[in-house]
């Protein structure tokens, strides 16, 4: 079973959606942060892609990504 994440990338003001594979194939579950207001992956640097602002620690959840 492949890993998917769906969602869209922002470049610039176009959006693009995407549909990416795990690098990895091992079965291992993936330990996600995310934004603890809307639960949004948190980006690199801790930045929430949804809110467009930084994050602090303790605003960071851990999730568990599920698949289907
Ligand atoms: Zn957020």
């Amino acid at each position: 079973m492949h890993t998917m994440w769906k969602g869209t990338i922002s470049f610039g003001l176009v959006n693009i959606p995407v549909k990416l594979h795990a690098a990895t194939e091992n079965k291992d579950i993936k330990l996600r942060q995310l934004h603890e207001e809307c639960h949004s992956p948190v980006e690199y640097e801790k930045r929430c892609p949804v809110c467009d602002r930084d994050i602090e620690n303790d605003e960071i959840v851990k999730a568990y990504e599920c698949q289907k």
